[in-house]
């Protein structure tokens, strides 16, 4: 690969420790960075060179497959570290970086990654003035075929007006084609194979219609809570954080019709339309289509856990929801009618992110309706096990093993990890570093992407932030949300499944009455 200069915005932060820096050196193990590769730290903190390499060496060494002293050795010689504001009236550190690239005397001046790692509000500002100082942008012209890519960190903009204005500032100074939107979701290898698995597959895109399809869910719920960072949290909250990026790229996954050829282009204009095809709620249908919640305190895996408003950082009174759950339809002739669940929260019993597609229940068992045992067949159920493991499950029914004809659920299971050994895998943060490396934004958001997601979630965020909830602490830490997301469902004759996890699904799906029993330390 091109030799390549990698500038890490916010080096010193929470992201760069925990999954920027273990992922390239993961990348630096398994041989996949170029031979000629260099990373600048930048942040104000103050650090020597070698006070950075520490730091990092720390953070990556808490993996315990990271690998030996001797590996770390050999990459932290391609580390260095600068020291600068990132705006206001001291711009130094842009002409240091200028001097560095002159200085990295290996040809890589020319090919250059920049990782914005740091709060978005300064997202723009660090582009505005690499472009000036011409290090990147229209303005950047290397001669040898070379590059300036950016990737750039959620949130991308508070709400769909500063998203399109972040969208305008780049676009003055940046080609779209050099901005890598992260979505870390789309990095991962199940993710990703959802298109396999939809479009590789005889047997799935003939019934993955209104035909065949009762309903979608997606579900991302947490057991953390802020972890020390309630201070962003309070700016966001669940539908900022979960919904309006990771979830609706999965939907869109879900939605989309196949490419018609495989690029980022194609990939992405399909996105775009099945994003922009989903019905937007008006104010006066929040209520009934849109749940939120905020967690008080309660048990977690034996523990007791304080409030959300009782963490660090969070205000006594906070209205910020930490749990939010949407019925949204797709209007187009593949989904007319088919509604597609959306819920994510933190402090929930289980960790897990799953999509849930149920099918329409067989019409008729012939048994039955022949004075034979009354067994109604379940429906079946494709789930896609996205975190903590990664998986596919397809619920079909069969027959109990005995004299009658009774019926079971069983579990056609597929996990990743078993097949191909979890150490191997590229975590999300390795694959999307490598494709922003080589030029490939297939899986990264595009700017019309991104506000085709902020359409979808704004007529909420605006109808939350003008009116208060009477009641927030609307469900307990360790319990699986709000009441009010289950009668969402089930104004509809549905529920949550709630037991795809590993264990609970192989002993079959449980009733909704079953699954509220249940709590995370029961
Ligand atoms: P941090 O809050 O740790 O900030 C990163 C660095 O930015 C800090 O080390 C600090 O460096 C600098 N910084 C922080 N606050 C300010 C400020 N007010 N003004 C100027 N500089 C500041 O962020 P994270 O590392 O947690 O996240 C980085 C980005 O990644 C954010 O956009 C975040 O939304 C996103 N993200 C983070 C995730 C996470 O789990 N942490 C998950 C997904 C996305 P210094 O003071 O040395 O300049």
């Amino acid at each position: 690969m091109e030799p390549c200069t990698l500038v890490l915005f916010g080096a010193s932060g929470d992201l760069t420790k925990r999954m920027i820096m273990p992922a390239i050196f993961r990348l630096a193990r398994r041989g996949l960075l170029p031979s000629e590769f260099r990373l600048i730290g930048y942040a104000r903190s103050e650090m020597t060179d070698d006070e950075f390499r520490a730091r990092m060496q720390k953070a990556v060494m808490r993996d315990a497959t990271a690998g030996d002293e001797a590996a770390w050795t050999e990459f932290a010689a391609r580390l260095s570290y600068i020291p600068a504001e990132y705006d206001g009236d001291d711009l130094q550190g842009y002409a240091e970086l200028a001097r560095r690239f002159e200085r990295l005397d290996c040809g890589a001046g020319a090919r250059r990654l920049f990782y914005l790692a740091t709060p978005p509000a300064l997202f723009a500002p660090i582009m505005k003035h690499l472009g000036e100082a011409k290090l990147a942008g229209l303005a950047y012209q290397p001669d040898d075929g070379g590059w300036a890519r950016f990737i750039i960190e959620k949130p991308f903009g508070h709400d769909l007006a500063s998203a399109r204005s972040l969208n305008t500032e780049i676009a003055r100074v940046f080609d779209e084609d050099d901005i890598y939107r992260i979505d870390h979701f789309l990095g991962k290898e199940i993710v990703q194979n959802l298109f396999a698995l939809r479009f590789a597959n005889g047997i799935f895109e003939p019934v993955w219609n209104r035909n065949y399809i009762d309903h979608i869910q997606i579900t991302a719920s947490e057991t953390l809570g802020m972890e020390g960072r309630g201070g962003y949290y309070e700016t966001a909250g669940a539908m900022r954080d979960m919904v309006q990026n990771h979830l609706l790229q999965l939907c869109a996954l879900v939605a989309i019709e196949p490419p018609a050829e495989w690029n980022p282009r194609a990939v992405r204009d399909e996105k775009v339309k099945a994003l922009r095809a989903v019905r937007k709620i008006n104010p006066g249908e929040v209520g009934r289509d849109a749940v939120r919640g905020q967690y008080g305190e309660g048990v977690i895996a034996g523990e007791r856990v304080p409030a959300y408003r009782e963490e660090q950082k969070v205000a006594a009174d906070s209205q910020v929801e930490t749990y939010a759950a949407l019925r949204l339809h797709v209007d187009n002739v593949r989904w007319a009618g088919v509604p597609f669940y959306l819920r994510s929260g933190k402090r929930l019993a289980k960790r897990a992110t799953e999509i849930v597609v149920e099918f329409k229940p067989a019409p008729h068992t012939p048994w039955s309706a022949r004075g034979g045992p009354d067994e109604r067949a379940r429906p079946n159920l494709l789930v896609v096990n996205v975190s903590p493991e990664e998986g596919i499950v397809i619920r079909v029914e069969a027959k109990q093993p005995g004299q009658e004809m009774r019926l079971q659920s069983i579990n056609l299971d597929y996990c990743r990890c078993d097949e191909h050994g979890a150490i191997e895998s590229p975590s999300a943060y390795e694959h999307l570093l490598l494709d922003s490396l080589r030029g490939d934004p297939t899986f990264f958001a595009r700017a019309d992407e991104v506000e085709a997601a902020w359409e979808i979630v704004e007529p909420i965020i605006e109808k939350w932030g003008a009116e208060k909830p009477s009641d927030f602490t609307s469900y307990a830490a360790g319990s699986y949300g709000p009441a009010a997301a289950d009668e969402l469902l089930a104004r509809d004759g549905r529920y949550w499944y709630e037991a795809t996890d590993q264990q609970d699904a192989k002993s079959a799906t449980r009733t909704p009455d079953s699954s509220r029993a249940k709590s995370a330390d029961g």
